[in-house]
């Protein structure tokens, strides 16, 4: 260890009036330089050694080898070698003399493996021809100056926040200080802690511990210039807590890291709240299933491991209720809700704990089976889900039995991405529900072909629309009595520059399923709407047409408005108008079916039921339905007048339209005799290829000339 040390000055007084003694120079010099508590040297002008002190030698070990090679080679050089790069010491002599100053210079030694700072001064005497060099050891000034740096240091830190903890961690000694707030936020006291590092990491949960110490030791090498991590630490009561450490090397003046200290906040409460944060957004709030994102993001997770196992195989099940619309509708949304929440829990009961079950939407649920599996084994589990959904559900003293359409792919090679998986099964979903309710199917590539065909379809009908490519075409609506043209039945068409004509049925339910259906429907309700004024005008004063409303559009909340719109555009008398709605689209829902008719009719536009008798109408609701006309599909028009169940049910719909005072009209007449026998049975109006193809609205003009001039031909030739 150094020697203690005294401030030099009265030393130093006594030493420069000690040549008023008399005694030789050179003994009395001497005398007083022993005596001097501080390595002493005197020097001449030029830096050579004159005298020195042995407190001297001994502070800077120099043997008496050492002090022969300092005398041969001058003190000069051992010095200069200590006080780069502050100057020579010729300079430092010049400098002090000129200013007559005090100059000196941190000059740091390693003694003992511990640095100490030590300043020195060349003091010139006897007219500056030598100098007096006292070497001083500051290091406990230092040391002093430093401890009160660090209480500012952690005072300011503690200003950062009252909440927060404080550490310090002493490089040198290895000491680490923890503040009482930090202890405490642990529930320790003072006296229950060392103050060590091993302490510390000691009660880092397992899980972060490497973590931990990897980050910290980044900072202590530099390798970044801040500490900040987040962790779990066990408290007193051996609870895991979130804590966020953060924290700073403090550097000394050669830039070298002797204290590290920070501050620790618990986070706890934050932690929760980003975790409810994280769950509420990836999960459904009603289910609390995953959702679609969450499930998406398994089923990435279950690709990447099955990539590397390519023996895994696993199974997606995409699944939608049927008639869940219907449920929503008639029996209201929390009852839906209800429904929901049980499909959720038996869905929840058919899987084991490494499956997902998750609600992707509205009445879509998805379930990822992780486990290997094949045809058979999916099958199996459809059936099961068919079944557990088929047991009575009560619901507020309602009892249901669900049934769901399911879409199954079993994940092959060729799936690279959660995208094209998800694809799949919704595919074959959708094939499942197209076969009718409750039905499974187990995805094919056909079903992809016929999935990118549609895809195909969709676009082109987008352009068809906007590039004009829809038309509508019209069908006469013969009296059947007079034989006059009653109306028209709009029906559209696709004219596709490649394919030709297209017919509605490709293409409609495809539009019904997109929403294209929307502003088709726009389109052919405004353009037969401008066509029978037209004709009305051309001297058929008497004309009316008659429009198909898909369910999409009926279902639309502003149907009423955007009919009465376009009829305003048009200026289209109101009572003119007659749509044409099926059967199954009114039984689908019929309380809200009632609603949306009757807002129609305040319109003034009349209602027909569109192919009826495909359907299964209760005769209740068909008398609560404002409508005017029963059509009686093809099918049953067919077989008449020879067929014997056609026929019984022809009659049976016709004595039920008389009975409800709904006019009739009969679709797909193609023969005289199905004519005349409806007309003997009383169905007043009559469509069919027998009186006129669909034809485009140029041709109806001079189809409607031609048609009342043969009218009146066959009339003059009836009264012969
Ligand atoms: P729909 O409303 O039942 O229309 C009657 C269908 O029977 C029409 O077929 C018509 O061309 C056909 N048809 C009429 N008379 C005869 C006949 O004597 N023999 C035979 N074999 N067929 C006859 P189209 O035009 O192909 O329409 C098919 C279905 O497409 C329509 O059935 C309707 O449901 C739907 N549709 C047509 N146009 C529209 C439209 O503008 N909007 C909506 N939503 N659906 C439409
Ligand atoms: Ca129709
Ligand atoms: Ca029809």
């Amino acid at each position: 260890m150094l020697l203690e040390m005294q401030p030099a000055q009265t030393h130093i007084d006594e030493l420069l009036n000690s040549s008023l003694h008399p005694r030789s120079d050179e003994e009395i010099k001497l005398h007083l330089l022993e005596g001097f508590p501080l390595p002493a040297l005197i020097l001449s002008e030029s830096g050579e050694l004159l005298l020195h002190n042995s407190l001297w030698l001994r502070y800077f070990s120099i043997t008496e080898e050492n002090l022969a090679t300092i005398h041969r080679l001058g003190v000069v050089r051992w010095l200069d070698a200590k006080l780069e790069p502050a100057g020579t010491l010729l300079d430092l002599h010049t400098r002090a003399k000129e200013h007559y100053k005090v100059h000196s210079q941190v000059l740091p030694i390693l003694k003992d493996g511990t640095e100490f700072e030590l300043h020195w001064s060349p003091i010139p005497f006897e007219e500056g021809r030598a100098f007096l060099w006292v070497f001083e050891d500051k290091s406990e000034i230092k040391r002093l100056q430093r401890r009160l740096k660090e209480s500012e240091e952690r005072f300011q830190l503690a200003a950062q926040g009252a909440n927060d903890g404080l550490w310090d961690w002493h490089l040198k000694t290895n000491d680490l200080y923890f503040s009482p707030r930090w202890l405490n936020m642990l529930g320790y006291s003072e006296k229950e802690f060392h103050n060590s590092i091993a302490d510390w990491l000691n009660l880092v949960h397992p899980g972060d511990k490497r973590e931990l110490s990897l980050r910290l030791h980044e900072h202590l090498n530099k390798r970044n210039s801040r500490f900040r991590h987040e962790y779990r630490i066990q408290d007193k009561a051996g609870d895991y807590r979130w804590v966020l450490a953060q924290g700073m090397l403090i550097l000394d003046e050669k830039n070298e890291p002797y204290r590290f200290a920070g501050s620790q906040t618990d986070i706890t409460e934050m932690k929760r709240m980003e975790k409810q944060l994280i769950h509420d957004s990836t999960h459904d709030f009603l289910t609390n299933l995953p959702n679609r994102l969450l499930f998406r993001e398994e089923l990435g997770k279950l690709m990447q491991r099955s990539s590397d196992q390519s023996t895994l195989s696993f199974a997606i099940v995409q699944l939608n209720l049927d008639q869940f619309q219907l449920i929503n509708n008639g029996l209201g949304h929390l009852f839906g809700d209800q429904v929901l929440l049980a499909v959720a829990e038996r869905l929840g009961s058919l899987v084991t704990e490494a499956d997902t079950v998750a609600r992707l939407g509205g009445d879509e649920f998805a379930i990822l089976l992780s486990d290997r599996h094949n045809s058979e084994s999916v099958s199996n589990f459809a059936a099961k889900v068919e079944a557990i959904l088929a047991v009575p559900l009560k619901v507020h003293d309602q009892e249901l039995v669900l049934s769901a359409g399911l879409g199954i792919v079993i994940r092959n090679p060729q799936h690279t991405n959660v995208g094209q998986l998800l694809g799949d099964a919704a595919t074959a979903m959708h094939h499942a529900k197209a076969m009718g309710t409750g039905n499974w199917i187990l995805f094919n590539e056909e079903m992809r072909a016929h999935a990118i065909s549609r895809i195909q379809l969709e676009s082109k009908l987008r352009r068809a629309i906007d590039q004009h490519e829809i038309r509508v075409f019209f069908q006469p609506i013969i009296d059947s009595e007079s034989k006059e043209v009653r109306s028209f039945e709009a029906l559209v068409r696709w004219m596709d520059p490649e394919k030709g004509i297209i017919s509605p049925a490709a293409f409609i339910p495809l539009a019904e399923e997109t929403a294209l259906i929307v502003p088709l429907g726009d389109f052919v309700l405004r353009k037969a709407c401008q066509e029978v004024i037209k004709w009305r005008s051309l001297g058929f004063p008497h004309l009316t047409v008659a429009v198909n409303l898909s369910p999409k559009q009926f279902q639309l909340p502003n149907l009423g408005e955007r009919i009465a719109q376009i009829l305003e555009e048009t200026g289209m008398p109101r009572d003119i108008l007659d749509l044409e709605i099926t059967e199954s689209q009114l039984m689908d829902n019929p309380t809200h079916a009632i609603e949306v008719l009757n807002r129609l009719k305040e319109l003034g536009i009349s209602i027909s039921i569109d192919d009826f008798g495909t359907g299964y109408s209760s005769l209740s609701y068909l008398k609560k339905f404002p409508i005017n006309t029963l059509k009686i599909d093809k099918s049953f028009v067919d077989g008449l007048p020879q067929d014997h169940d056609d026929v019984e049910i022809s009659k049976a719909i016709m004595a039920l339209a008389h009975s409800l005072k709904l006019n009739l009209i009969a679709e797909g007449v193609e023969t005289s005799s199905q004519a005349e026998f409806l007309r003997s049975e009383n169905c007043g109006l009559l469509q069919g290829y027998l009186y006129a193809k669909p034809m485009p609205a140029t041709d109806v003009g001079p189809w409607l000339v031609d048609y009342y001039q043969k009218l009146s031909v066959r009339s003059l030739e009836f009264s012969k």
